[in-house]
Protein backbone atom coordinates (compact mmCIF):
# COMPACT_ATOMS: atom_id res chain seq x y z
CA UNK A 1 0.00 0.00 0.00
CA UNK A 2 1.48 3.10 -1.20
CA UNK A 3 0.78 7.03 -1.00
CA UNK A 4 -2.76 8.13 -0.32
CA UNK A 5 -4.24 5.39 -0.02
CA UNK A 6 -2.02 4.24 3.30
CA UNK A 7 -4.37 6.90 4.80
CA UNK A 8 -8.34 6.17 6.42
CA UNK A 9 -9.13 9.49 6.89
CA UNK A 10 -8.06 12.05 4.84
CA UNK A 11 -8.66 15.39 7.34
CA UNK A 12 -7.38 18.39 7.20
CA UNK A 13 -5.06 18.46 10.43
CA UNK A 14 -6.21 22.43 11.17
CA UNK A 15 -7.84 22.13 14.83
CA UNK A 16 -10.88 22.22 14.38
CA UNK A 17 -11.36 21.56 10.52
CA UNK A 18 -13.28 18.38 9.39
CA UNK A 19 -12.85 19.65 6.07
CA UNK A 20 -11.62 16.94 3.43
CA UNK A 21 -7.54 17.58 2.55
CA UNK A 22 -6.61 18.15 -0.76
CA UNK A 23 -2.97 19.09 0.26
CA UNK A 24 -0.42 17.32 1.75
CA UNK A 25 2.69 19.33 3.66
CA UNK A 26 6.04 17.19 3.85
CA UNK A 27 7.89 18.32 6.79
CA UNK A 28 11.55 17.33 8.71
CA UNK A 29 12.47 18.83 12.02
CA UNK A 30 15.91 18.31 12.21
CA UNK A 31 16.73 17.97 15.88
CA UNK A 32 13.58 14.69 15.89
CA UNK A 33 13.58 13.17 12.74
CA UNK A 34 16.32 11.60 10.20
CA UNK A 35 17.10 13.84 6.95
CA UNK A 36 14.88 11.72 4.92
CA UNK A 37 12.32 11.44 7.02
CA UNK A 38 8.96 13.23 6.45
CA UNK A 39 6.11 13.99 8.37
CA UNK A 40 2.73 14.91 6.64
CA UNK A 41 0.27 17.05 7.70
CA UNK A 42 -3.13 17.01 5.67
CA UNK A 43 -4.78 19.99 4.67
CA UNK A 44 -7.82 21.15 3.04
CA UNK A 45 -7.95 24.36 0.52
CA UNK A 46 -8.22 26.57 3.15
CA UNK A 47 -5.96 25.88 5.59
CA UNK A 48 -2.74 24.69 3.32
CA UNK A 49 -1.49 28.24 3.23
CA UNK A 50 -1.84 28.71 7.83
CA UNK A 51 -0.24 25.15 7.95
CA UNK A 52 2.45 25.65 5.32
CA UNK A 53 3.43 29.24 6.45
CA UNK A 54 3.81 27.64 10.58
CA UNK A 55 6.15 24.89 8.90
CA UNK A 56 7.81 27.19 7.09
CA UNK A 57 8.93 30.26 9.07
CA UNK A 58 10.56 26.91 11.26
CA UNK A 59 12.38 25.73 8.45
CA UNK A 60 10.54 22.16 8.46
CA UNK A 61 8.17 22.66 5.64
CA UNK A 62 9.75 20.45 2.86
CA UNK A 63 7.51 19.70 0.30
CA UNK A 64 3.89 20.51 -0.92
CA UNK A 65 1.95 17.92 -2.57
CA UNK A 66 -1.42 16.94 -3.96
CA UNK A 67 -2.71 14.23 -1.37
CA UNK A 68 -2.93 11.39 -4.52
CA UNK A 69 1.15 12.29 -4.39
CA UNK A 70 1.91 11.75 -0.70
CA UNK A 71 5.22 9.08 -1.26
CA UNK A 72 5.13 5.26 0.33
CA UNK A 73 6.56 5.60 3.59
CA UNK A 74 5.87 9.42 4.57
CA UNK A 75 3.74 9.97 8.13
ZN1 LIG B 1 -8.96 22.83 7.05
Amino acid sequence: MTGAAAYDDLRCSAKGCRATATTALLWNNPRLHDAERRKVWLACAEHAESLGAFLGVRGFLKERVPVAEIPAGAG
